[in-house]
C-alpha cells in the first residue's frame, strides 16, 4: 500500500519505453515486503534539472541509463570508487546534501559471469564494441587480470580513446577497426579469446543482424557473453554455439546489477530464490514482449 512514507526510486533516460527496471525494481520490492515504488522518468532534455528537482522532492534514488551515464559523473558531488573508474553511473543514492554515484553495471557483469562458471583471468579478451558497456567489461577485464584485451569496434577512433582513458592502470592493450578485421582475421593473433559482444548489433527488432558472420571469428574464440537479451539467443550467439563456444546472454546480468541497485539503496541482501522467480516473470515478459 502506497502512504505518505513510501520512498520513491526510478529510472532516468530515454527512451524507456522497453525498460524491465520498473518491473524488476516493484518486483523486489514486493518480494522483500519493502516500501518502496519504482517508476520510470523519461528525460528529453535538461538531466541536470530533472535531478536537483528530483533531490528537493525527496526522491530516493534512481537508476541511470542511457544517454545520461557519463554525463551524470558532471552533477552529482560524490562518486563511488568503482564508478569513476569507469567513468559512467547507473546508480544514485541519495546522501545527506546530494546523490552518490555507483556504478553496478560492472557487478551485474561479473556476478554473471561466475554463476556461469566464467572468467576471464589470465584469458586474451576481446571487446566487440567501445561505447558504456564495453567500459564495463573492460574495467572488469582488468580488474580479473585478463592476460591482453583487443577492443575491436567500428569507429577505430572510440575504441583508441578506450585505451588511452585506460593507458595509466592497463598496458596489454590493442586496438582494431571492426572492418579490418572483417577482412583479415588473421589480424586477431590468439585462438582462446573470452569475447564480450558489447554492441547494439543484433538487438530486437534487428534481431537477424550480427557484428561478424564469418565462422573463422568465432573458431578463434573459446567462450563469450552477448550483452543483449532481446532477443535471448542472438545471431551472435548461435554462430558461438555452431562452434561448440559456450555463450551467455545479457538476462542474468541485467537482472543482477538491478539487484545491486536494490541491496545499495534498501542495505539488504536479497535471496538467491527472490531473484530466480523474478527471472522466471522476466522471462515470461519477455517473451510477450517479443511475439
Ligand atoms: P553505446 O554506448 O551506444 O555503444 C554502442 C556500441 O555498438 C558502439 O561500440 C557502436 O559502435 C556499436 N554499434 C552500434 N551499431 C553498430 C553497427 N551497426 N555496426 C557496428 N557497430 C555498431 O551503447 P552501450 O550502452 O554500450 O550498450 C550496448 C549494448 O549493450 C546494447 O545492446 C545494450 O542493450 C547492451 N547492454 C546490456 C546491459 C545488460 O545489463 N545486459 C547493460 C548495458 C548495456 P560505434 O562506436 O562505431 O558507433
Amino acid at each position: 500500500m502506497i502512504s505518505a512514507t513510501t520512498k520513491i526510486y526510478g529510472i532516468v533516460g530515454r527512451p524507456l519505453g522497453h525498460s524491465l527496471s520498473p518491473l524488476l525494481q516493484n518486483s523486489l520490492a514486493r518480494a522483500t515486503d519493502t516500501d518502496m515504488i519504482y517508476v520510470a522518468f523519461h528525460v528529453s532534455e535538461n538531466i541536470e534539472t530533472a535531478i536537483n528537482g528530483a533531490f528537493e522532492l525527496g526522491i530516493s534514488g534512481f537508476n541511470v541509463t542511457v544517454p545520461f551515464k557519463t554525463d551524470m559523473l558532471k552533477l552529482i558531488e560524490k562518486i563511488e570508487k568503482k564508478a569513476k573508474k569507469i567513468g559512467a553511473v547507473n546508480t544514485l543514492v541519495r546522501g545527506e546534501t546530494g546523490y552518490i554515484g555507483y556504478n553496478t553495471d560492472i557487478t551485474g557483469l561479473e556476478m554473471s559471469l561466475g554463476n556461469n562458471g566464467m572468467s576471464v583471468k589470465n584469458k586474451n579478451v576481446i571487446l566487440l564494441g567501445a561505447g558504456g558497456a564495453a567500459k564495463s567489461a573492460l574495467c572488469l577485464a582488468i580488474e580479473n587480470q585478463a592476460k591482453t584485451v583487443t577492443v575491436i569496434n567500428r569507429n577505430i577512433k572510440k575504441a583508441e580513446k578506450l585505451k588511452e582513458e585506460f593507458s595509466r592502470i592497463y598496458t596489454a592493450i590493442e586496438v582494431l577497426s571492426l572492418d579490418a578485421v572483417k577482412k583479415n582475421i588473421g589480424l586477431l593473433k590468439y585462438d582462446d579469446y573470452f569475447v564480450f559482444q558489447t554492441t547494439s548489433v543484433g538487438m530486437y527488432p534487428n534481431v537477424n543482424d550480427c557484428i561478424i558472420e564469418n565462422s573463422k571469428f568465432y573458431k578463434k574464440c573459446d567462450a563469450g557473453i552477448d550483452l543483449i537479451y532481446t532477443p535471448f539467443e542472438t545471431v551472435f550467439i548461435k554462430n558461438m554455439q555452431d562452434q561448440g563456444r559456450k555463450c551467455i546472454n545479457g538476462l542474468d546480468m541485467l537482472i543482477l546489477q538491478g539487484v545491486a541497485s536494490f541491496e545499495l539503496w534498501n542495505g539488504i541482501k536479497v535471496n538467491r530464490e527472490i531473484i530466480e522467480n523474478i527471472k522466471k516473470m522476466l522471462l515470461k515478459d519477455l517473451r510477450e514482449k517479443m511475439k
